[in-house]
């Protein structure tokens, strides 16, 4: 009988031990997520994008503050929190922005309803997709719409070593000024997957880090439907949102988007023109 109490005292404080461990791994370690699950707002109320945020334009609460990579002490004070918390009153515009083109005779089709709504968005391109269509990219930047750096081969930039960091980003905003005078001032890493050397780059290269908040997995064989759906469910004052390029459905969706936008009293824009709401914001 009483090595069975003993059996169950041992046990019980295995159990305390472990939970106790999982509380604090709960509170403390892992507050990184994926993309698709946490859809928060977050930028510089104050308009000035303060030194944590400043090359991170748009994230998630907890990425911006804990990088991934990082683990952090619960108890440690979250320095800023209030000043990166979207205050829900500061605009009434949102960004709206293209992934992974440019693809010839489907580029044509987003300006061309960028167009009719009197808009500009915002094209992160691929370089190399970029080199092989120079037309598409000239179009855009015709349309009045802006380019933005997504990496020369849609690659893990957060696996490369700064230099190669930077070795891409450069070649990609070189074909892009080459091609149509225009400078890169945006980065969107591919998968949003960023580490400190992206970070370092980007600022070496004068790229501003550009996430989004808005995601409806557009190329994840979403209906016109859902892509609608999806996007007026998360969407706020303030969000950025990420939709692709070379996606029928997206092409359908997007007019849909615009005009339930609008309904709602938010007017979609490029990723600079949002800056520089923020900028008159506080002026
Ligand atoms: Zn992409």
């Amino acid at each position: 009988m009483k090595s069975g109490y003993g059996q169950v005292i041992i046990l019980t404080l295995v159990f305390l031990v472990l939970v106790l461990n999982l509380v604090q791994l709960s509170t403390g370690a892992e507050v990184h997520t994926p993309e698709e699950e946490v859809p928060l707002q977050l930028v510089g109320s104050s308009g000035a994008i303060n030194s944590l945020a400043r090359n991170i334009l748009l994230s998630r609460t907890e990425e911006l503050l804990l990088p991934p990579q990082q683990t952090v002490v619960a108890q440690k004070p979250l320095p800023e929190l209030p000043d990166l918390v979207f205050s829900g009153t500061a605009v009434d515009k949102v960004a709206i922005t293209f992934d992974d083109g440019p693809f010839p005779g489907m580029t044509e089709q987003y300006l061309e309803i960028l167009s009719q709504y009197g808009i500009k968005g915002t094209f992160f391109v691929v370089g190399e997709l970029a080199r092989q269509n120079p037309a598409q990219l000239q179009k855009i930047v015709e349309q009045g719409s802006e380019l933005g750096n997504h990496s020369w081969a849609h690659g893990r930039l957060d696996k490369m070593p700064l230099e190669k960091v930077v070795s891409d980003l450069r070649r990609v905003a070189e074909l892009i000024y080459e091609t149509t005078g225009q400078e890169v001032r945006f980065l969107r890493p591919p998968y949003g997957r960023h580490s400190p050397a992206v970070i370092e780059a980007a600022e070496e290269l004068g790229q501003q880090l550009v996430l989004w908040n808005v995601d409806p997995r557009d190329w994840d064989k979403a209906s016109t439907r859902e892509i609608v759906n999806r996007v007026m469910a998360q969407v706020r004052p303030g969000s950025i949102i990420l939709l692709h390029e070379g996606h029928p459905n997206t092409i359908k969706a997007l007019p849909q988007i615009i005009e339930k936008l609008r309904e709602r009293g938010l007017e979609p824009v490029s990723v600079s023109e949002l800056l520089q709401s923020y900028g008159e914001e506080t002026t």
